[in-house]
């Protein structure tokens, strides 16, 4: 049993609320966050955000990945976006994981064999800000102007705390 159908029934109240209003397609505040996709952040009641605010990128940890450097490269140069929030958040299942024992039991249960696959673990939430950051900084696609934030979402009471770069 999937939870396909719910969804539906739940979007034809949602496609009520929602009206036909047609939103341009460049985010208003001309910002995209790059975050987790823990289901327990969020992001647009956490921040505060409305439909067409911001673009909202989001993978494993929040990591910054050469697909999400593709998409900050079309937020930017397509839709205008000129800044960056890196928000990374508590008890991630990133920092339960090592690439060691994530590729075994993927071997173990799938038969695959990942070899030197990063999956992008890490041990230290402000570390991995600042490591996002940088790398963000770093990349050529990034343009030096863009204004790039780092913060960490506290899943226990929802407080966004802020982290200093460098
Ligand atoms: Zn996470």
């Amino acid at each position: 049993m999937s939870y396909f159908d719910q969804y539906l029934k739940a979007n034809e109240a949602y496609v009520a609320l929602h009206g036909t209003a047609h939103l341009p397609l460049p985010p208003r505040m001309r910002v995209a966050i790059l975050t987790c996709m823990d289901s327990r952040l969020h992001v647009a009641q956490a921040l505060g955000l409305a439909l067409g605010d911001a673009h909202i990128l989001r993978n494993a940890g929040g990591r910054v990945t050469e697909d999400m450097i593709r998409s900050l490269a079309i937020s930017q140069q397509l839709m205008g976006t000129r800044e960056i929030v890196v928000l990374h958040h508590t008890d991630c299942g990133a920092e339960r994981l090592t690439n060691e024992g994530f590729a075994k039991q993927l071997n173990d249960t799938l038969g695959v064999d990942v070899g030197e696959m990063d999956f992008l673990p890490f041990s230290d939430i402000v570390k991995s800000v600042k490591e996002d950051i940088a790398k963000l900084k770093a990349s050529p696609l990034i343009p030096d102007d863009i204004i790039i934030s780092g913060a960490i979402y506290d899943v226990d009471t929802g407080k966004m705390n802020p982290v200093s770069y460098p």
